[in-house]
């Protein structure tokens, strides 16, 4: 088998646009969507390996649109904070970079332009960026091929929508040893040249400069983009904090998690960065297990859900038991009902709810134990199922960093409508989904000092 073959068959491998990549063209095109790092990055390492092959050099090429549905202005700011550091990485492994905004963002012109030998994407479950990647297929000249790269085990093989973590661990389990490795950091051996006629990039050009951008929500300070951060923040946690997770993720108050997942959402870190790090961290397994069980379980879980699921961002992707259940109780009387606008500006009586509300607000990130109480009262405090999911999917898009992520939509999945959970006690408004109230929840952790730093925060108005 020749090496085109065997790439080929890599089980990350999707071969979008078949054909022998063009030895007349002068490099190999890398369209970086989702994976945006140099780093552990199994797209990029196609892309340098192909081009080491036809001894051609490497260009990555960054789209950037106004319109990705649901993306405003907080998530631009983040996504082009990291681009100048990005393009300094490429460049240590010869790889060149070129961003082109909209309405110069055509890949299949710039492939054109640059006279691509062969495209290299990288996947994204979401149904917009699988649009385009179709789009590529049909538009491209030149063989496409795009490689999953933000997973740890490549999601293809999990064949179709699980039903719940139980169904998924043990073939995952069985598929890690393939693929728990440390890449290879292999340097593109023609280094890209850049024509003359495409601007270089400058850490003072703003590079969102001209777009019309939805700007519902406000930038965020105080967490700065990219791989550089994110590998500094793995390090300070896996040193100091994995060893205490099981005990303290489920305390919003002390900050006990990793807080890596704007990182992973924008692909500026790779999950088998991170796992390869906590495994091998002096830390007990316990502490390991159960974070890989997040990283990978959990977060591959809904990877699946979106993959597999066309209805992963509505209602209708419910299981039949809770259509049953929830639809019983859909006449229910609801003693608490706010608007959209109410939740939004956290208006409500619940002072833990409006702190978990207000932590997204002012700093694009939420606890996981508080995403799942939030999710769970717009359900409660919403006039149908319907509308609580749509209400969660617009703020949890708009405000987290890490929206737009197959996580959020599992999570929300998860709280209102009982995916890959089971039915518990039956009661008013949640039928069998599992309820949380606010008595018992706010009894799990400090919720006193959870509240009164997201005051603190507030006073000091971190927008
Ligand atoms: C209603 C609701 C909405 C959510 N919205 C999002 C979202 O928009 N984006 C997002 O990335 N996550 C979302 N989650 C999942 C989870 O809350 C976050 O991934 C987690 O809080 C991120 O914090 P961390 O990086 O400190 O997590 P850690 O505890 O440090 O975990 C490490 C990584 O594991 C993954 N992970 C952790 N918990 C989960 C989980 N429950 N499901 C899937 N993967 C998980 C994440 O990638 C995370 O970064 C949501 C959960 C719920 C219940």
């Amino acid at each position: 088998m020749n090496l085109w073959q065997q790439w080929k068959q890599d089980r990350r491998v999707t071969v979008r646009r078949p054909g022998e990549p063009d030895a007349a063209g002068r490099c190999v095109v890398y369209w970086m969507q989702r994976a945006q790092r140099a780093l552990d990055n199994p797209a990029l390492d196609l892309a340098v390996r192909a081009g080491n092959e036809l001894q051609k050099p490497v260009v990555v090429f960054l789209g950037l649109v106004p319109f990705y549905p649901h993306a405003n202005v907080r998530h631009y700011r983040f996504l082009v904070s990291a681009i100048p550091a990005l393009a300094d990485d490429l460049g240590e492994r010869n790889v060149g970079f070129v961003l082109r905004a909209y309405p110069d963002h055509s890949l299949s012109r710039f492939s054109e332009e640059v006279r691509a030998c062969l495209v290299v994407g990288d996947e994204n479950p979401m149904r917009e960026p699988e649009s385009w990647r179709q789009k590529a297929a049909q538009d491209l000249r030149v063989p496409f091929w795009t490689v999953d790269a933000d997973v740890v085990v490549p999601s293809r093989l999990l064949e179709k929508e699980q039903y719940a973590a139980r169904t998924l661990r043990p073939r995952i389990h069985r598929l890690l040893p393939d693929f728990l490795a440390a890449p290879k950091k292999i340097k593109a051996q023609v280094a890209w040249k850049k024509p003359r006629d495409l601007p270089a990039l400058s850490a003072q050009h703003d590079l969102l400069q001209g777009l019309k951008l939805d700007s519902s929500a406000r930038e965020v300070a105080g967490m700065a983009a990219g791989t550089r951060p994110a590998l500094r923040i793995l390090q300070e946690f896996v040193q100091r904090r994995l060893a205490g997770y099981p005990r303290e993720r489920n305390h919003p108050e002390l900050a006990g998690t990793s807080q890596l997942s704007p990182y992973l959402h924008f692909g500026h870190i790779g999950p088998l960065t991170i796992a390869l790090a906590v495994q091998k961290a002096d830390a007990p397994a316990a502490a390991q297990e159960a974070y890989l069980e997040q990283l990978i379980v959990r977060r591959e879980l809904a990877i699946n859900f979106v993959r597999f699921n066309p209805f992963y961002d509505s209602m209708e992707c419910l299981e039949p038991w809770a259509q049953r259940t929830l639809g019983d109780h859909a006449q229910d009387f609801r003693p608490v009902l706010y608007s959209e606008k109410q939740l939004e500006n956290a208006e409500t009586h619940d002072p833990l709810w409006n702190a978990a509300q207000k932590q997204m607000l002012l700093t694009g990130w939420m606890h996981n134990y508080l995403r799942m109480y939030w999710a769970k009262k717009i359900l409660e405090w919403s006039p149908s199922p319907a509308v609580a999911y749509q209400r969660a999917v617009t703020l949890n898009d708009r405000y987290e960093l890490d929206g737009r992520d197959p996580n959020g939509y599992a999570g929300i999945a998860w709280a209102i409508v009982g995916k890959h959970d089971r039915p518990w006690f039956t009661r008013e408004i949640f039928g069998s989904v599992r309820y949380m109230s606010y008595a018992s929840t706010s009894r799990k952790f400090d919720s006193s000092r959870y509240i009164e730093q997201v005051g603190a925060l507030e006073r000091r108005g971190r927008v």
